[in-house]
């Protein structure tokens, strides 16, 4: 599947690269130009999904490796310093991931987490969200 062209696709690739640009953000903005229409960061659903789909009842989480633990990523590694505080914090952080999902998925929402490491193959991430979005 290719919806994007060749310019698109590596502005989309060089963005990726850019430090203040959000996994997010890159997300969005693809899933804009193929046409869906989302709600953001929906206060009312638990966890607050990063994007809502409300008549398809799916939402998506964009996560940061290190904030979220993404499990056997070498992007979550746990600071050398103040080990304490980080490595309790950091396990608080999967297991409220864990917990919202369990409570959105009870409500009847289709849920799909991207993680910022997989966003080296935008493509093959925006495949993915197509199929779920389906
Ligand atoms: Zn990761």
């Amino acid at each position: 599947v290719d919806f994007l062209n060749r310019h698109d696709r590596s502005a989309l690739m060089a963005r990726v690269k850019q430090k203040n640009t959000g996994p997010e953000i890159l997300i969005r903005k693809s899933l804009h130009r193929l046409g869906y229409r989302y709600r953001l960061h929906s206060k009312t659903l638990p966890g607050r999904p990063d994007l809502v789909f409300p008549k398809r009842r799916k939402v998506i989480f964009v996560h940061g490796c290190f904030w979220h633990s993404h499990c056997k990523c070498k992007l979550a590694t746990v600071p050398k310093t103040n080990t304490a505080y980080w490595v309790p914090k950091l396990a608080g952080n999967a297991k409220r991931d864990i917990q919202k999902t369990r409570q959105l998925r009870k409500q009847g929402w289709g849920v799909i987490t991207v993680w910022q490491c997989q966003l080296n193959n935008i493509v093959k991430v925006i495949t993915r969200l197509e199929r779920f979005l389906r």
